[in-house]
């Protein structure tokens, strides 16, 4: 099967084809950096995470840029509001460019904890303002733009067709006056939005650049456009973002590039759907602010999060509860363990080349499933059916491992790591003798013992000793194995 994606655009699920043979050219809507990111805000670019490391794993050549919003965000989305920079500058007390280099560092490293793969390109709006001062001339040249009360706007009527999405209406377009902020006078139509700020309300922005039209700012829109004309070139793949950016930040994005380009821009729209409280929508500023380092210290696993989020599809809302976490973590935490039984079983075992036809079989079973829309919960099913096969074990750990380098749980470092602590606290229990539990079979009672004392005198590094033991023990018919989860025992056959 091919690769079914659905798209935006048309609002179906259509067989994905690049422009270029093997090639995906990838944009993705990168953070706004005045605050931490919430964990609705990852889920998003973890579901795009998905889409990048499975895409790579069918083999393409995937180049992905995301631009860091450092500048021209308003807190309405339709150039109203405040902007969320100055904002978040103000409350840290600290420089617009000192907020956006810690919050950037932030972004990457909850990015990091969550297995999300950092683009190849990341750039920041502020290193752009050239280039969108070179588009915005172009477009104000083509009559695509104008000139009004000393701000630069978009001209939506110039173009076919605006509304390329869900079928927004003009209403939607009063979000700021839904929001009590004050429609802009300048605007020529409703829809239009602004691509440069010279005469604001901000006569407080710190950041300003000159440009043909005075001193001032981007509006929000420009910097994905430019940004991903800059490193893409002139058609694109895939953009992603979340749902809530497919209006009217997308829409914008397109009219813009499309005006500037003359063709079409960009095949595939892929927006994520959100994740929300059992209250409503996640906030960074009202009730708790979720964030990957309050679960890390209320004790949670931010790969158990990736997983809660992989059991859902990205095209549906998913409702965060810390009821619905700790189902989740419980989950993780058993498949962890059953990958650690398969390590086992897997380096006991003699057998360690994987069966082709096997691993083929369960491999398709992961490929179905992200072939149809990127389906990672059923995904995340054939990584069950894959632990619970009658395969060999070598085959089912190469399934394993396969498919982890898409859903990137961690699965092997994570069974990896508690085999070896297992090993440590044996160890350690071996050593003082003390809190080791023996059977209540007296004949398996003195075997156990037996064990424990030959670790306590391998650790003593009195190897005659543990060689006694071990020769005891043979001449009784037990066979030992040293695992790295403590020394196994068997009865000799025959
Ligand atoms: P921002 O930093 O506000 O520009 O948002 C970063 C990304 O998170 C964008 O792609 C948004 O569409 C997305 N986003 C915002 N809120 C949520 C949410 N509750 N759930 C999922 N994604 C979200
Ligand atoms: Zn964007």
């Amino acid at each position: 099967m091919s690769l079914y994606l659905y798209n935006s655009l048309s609002h179906k699920k259509e067989e994905f084809v690049p422009n270029e043979p093997g090639k995906v050219k990838i944009y993705t809507c990168g953070p706004t950096v005045y605050h931490y990111a919430h964990i609705g805000n990852l889920r998003t670019y973890m579901m795009e995470d998905i889409l990048d490391r499975y895409l790579r794993y069918l083999g393409y050549d995937v180049d992905r840029v995301m631009n860091i919003t450092d500048v021209g965000h308003l807190t309405s989305d339709g150039d109203t509001g405040e902007d969320k920079m100055l904002k978040g500058a103000k409350r840290e007390h600290k420089t617009v460019m000192e907020i956006a280099a810690f919050f950037t560092a932030a972004f990457f490293a909850d990015c990091k904890k969550l297995n999300i793969r950092i683009p190849e390109t990341v750039q920041p709006a502020t290193g752009c303002i050239d280039d969108f001062i070179r588009v915005i001339s172009a477009l104000l040249e083509k009559g695509y733009a104008y000139e009004a009360g000393g701000n630069i706007y978009f001209d939506t009527s110039k173009l076919d067709k605006y509304y390329v999405f869900h079928g927004f209406a003009e209403e939607d377009l009063e979000v700021g006056v839904r929001e009590g902020v004050e429609a802009d006078e300048n605007k020529r139509n409703r829809a239009d939005f602004v691509l440069w700020f010279t005469k604001s309300k901000f006569e407080d922005q710190e950041l300003k650049w000159e440009s043909p039209w005075g001193t001032g700012y981007p509006g929000w829109h420009i910097e994905c456009s430019c940004i991903a004309m800059k490193y893409l070139g002139e058609r694109l793949d895939i953009h992603c973002g979340g749902i809530d950016n497919a209006f009217p930040h997308h829409t914008n994005e397109i009219a813009q590039s499309e005006a500037y380009l003359g063709h079409l821009w960009c095949n595939w729209w892929m927006h994520v759907h959100h994740l929300n409280t059992t209250s409503g929508k996640m906030s960074k500023s009202s009730g708790e602010f979720l964030t990957v380092s309050l679960l890390e210290s209320k004790g949670y696993d931010p790969l158990a999060y990736r997983f809660f989020c992989l059991q859902s599809h990205y095209r549906k809302n998913l409702v965060f509860s810390y009821e619905n976490l700790d189902n989740a973590s419980a989950s993780y935490r058993k498949l962890v363990l059953r990958v650690a039984a398969l390590l086992r079983e897997a380096g006991a075992s003699a057998d360690k080349e994987p069966d082709a036809e096997a691993l083929a079989a369960l491999k398709k079973r992961f490929t179905d499933a992200l072939d149809n829309d990127l389906n990672t919960s059923l995904a995340v099913t054939a990584l069950y059916d894959a632990l619970k096969s009658p395969a060999s074990p070598a085959t089912r750990l190469a399934a394993v491992r396969d498919f982890d380098t898409v859903l990137k749980l961690g699965l092997e470092e994570k069974a990896a790591a508690q085999i070896a602590d297992e090993a440590e606290k044996e160890k350690a229990a071996a050593a003082s003798g003390a809190g080791q539990s023996f059977s209540d079979d007296p004949a398996v009672r003195s075997i156990e013992e037996r064990i424990a004392a030959r670790a306590a005198a391998k650790k003593a590094k009195n190897w005659a000793e543990a060689d006694r033991i071990r020769a005891e023990l043979l001449a009784e018919g037990i066979v030992l194995s040293d695992t790295p989860a403590g020394t196994q025992w068997s009865r000799k056959e025959g």
